[in-house]
């Protein structure tokens, strides 16, 4: 991330989210940003997604600027170099735990027949191989984050971003999805870049950035 600036426009009024952030995070990191509310944090995580356009600066991935790739490539990569887990898990709600998995593959045409073995892996390593055939209403919110990460994982992205994974679980829920999310970075030796409020969730990463007010402090 390199002199990254990003405004949002609302009703012709231009706000600066994001000041001025440089940041490199090296693969196999596992990365905290924490801060205060409406400090920058999901923009900032949006940005590295390529689910934001930066205003200025740049941002790149394995070498790659993402604003230079177009539109096919940007969401290529981020179906194939990202995995995205939100607060809300954002899971659909009449398809089953696998079909959300795989849901991605779908998306992308891909036939998900080929994905049979991924798949099976993704719900052992989750947890949830005997849950395959549920609705999301019938899991609990930890089991279903942990659908929203195997969703993440379907592609086998080197990159995880998640906002707030455990933002709306019960602090021991939550310990369940952070030792997760820390097995799928030391085993599965994938990036994680998390947004927390957290201190005892950031402590699972091996660095914390702080954001205030849209620099890194
Ligand atoms: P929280 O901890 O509450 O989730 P955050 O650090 O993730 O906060 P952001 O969501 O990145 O904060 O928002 C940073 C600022 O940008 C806020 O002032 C917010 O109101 C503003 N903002 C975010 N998204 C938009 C948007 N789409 N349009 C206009 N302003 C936005
Ligand atoms: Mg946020």
């Amino acid at each position: 991330i390199k002199n990254v600036r990003k405004e949002y426009q609302n009703g012709g009024v231009n706000t600066e989210v994001i000041k001025g952030v440089s940041l490199d995070i090296n693969k196999g990191e596992f990365v905290s940003i924490m801060g205060p509310s409406g400090s920058g944090k999901s923009t900032l995580l949006y940005l590295m997604g390529g689910l934001e356009n930066c205003t200025e600066g740049t941002i790149e991935i394995n070498g790659k600027p993402i604003e230079k790739m177009n539109d096919t490539d940007e969401s290529k990569m981020r179906r194939k170099d990202i995995g995205f887990v939100f607060q809300f898990f954002n899971l659909i709600p009449h398809l089953t735990v696998e079909e959300n998995i795989i849901l991605p593959i779908i998306i992308d045409g891909g036939k998900p027949k080929k994905y049979k073995d991924q798949l099976d892996k993704l719900l052992n390593l989750v947890g949830l191989t005997d849950k395959r055939h549920s609705k999301p209403s019938q899991l609990s919110g930890g089991q279903q984050q942990r659908v929203a990460i195997a969703r993440a994982l379907i592609n086998d992205p080197e990159i995880i971003l998640a906002d707030e994974p455990i933002g709306n679980l019960d602090s021991k829920t939550g310990e369940t999805i952070m030792n997760l999310f820390r097995r799928i970075n030391l085993e599965e030796g994938k990036t994680i870049i998390q947004v927390t409020h957290s201190e005892e969730s950031a402590a699972y990463g091996n660095r914390i950035v702080n954001v205030l007010d849209g620099l890194l402090v």
